[in-house]
């Protein structure tokens, strides 16, 4: 039960993930840069527009990026694949789904069902991946 989970494909899984969204990254920030050249100050500007959606796309991606980073750190700690919150493994099959899930599938359905009573007074216990994970910020 408590002998050693091999991760490997996992550590692979997410590295990729850490390159392709480095890339993604890059291009957008190059995209609102260039966007920013001759910016109109109309409101109803489309580029304006544009660019808002770019940041706001931009800002997803080093969540993203932040997640998958902080799942490999968890990996070299010994703490990947163990729910944060109750401390059970989570089954490899959900990480195999969501290699950067840091909550069992129990405490994130019970995390979402208290946060959406306005209950849970916790979640500053928890770190940025799993408040990511339950779309809070
Ligand atoms: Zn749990």
């Amino acid at each position: 039960m408590s002998e050693k989970r091999d991760f490997t494909h996992l550590r692979e899984r997410l590295l990729d993930e850490e390159q392709h969204l480095l890339q993604e990254i890059r291009n957008l920030e190059t995209a609102i840069r260039t966007s920013e050249v001759g910016i109109d100050v109309d409101e109803g500007d489309p580029e304006v527009t544009e660019r808002e959606k770019n940041v706001a796309l931009l800002s997803a991606l080093k969540d993203r990026l932040e997640s998958v980073r902080a799942a490999l750190r968890a990996m070299d700690k010994g703490t990947y694949g163990i729910c944060e919150r109750c401390g059970a493994e989570i089954p490899i099959e959900r990480l195999e789904i969501y290699p950067d899930a840091s909550l069992c599938v129990k405490c994130q359905a019970e995390v979402e069902r208290l946060v959406k009573r306005g209950m849970y007074r916790e979640l500053e216990t928890l770190s940025q991946r799993a408040r990511r994970s339950l779309q809070l910020d």
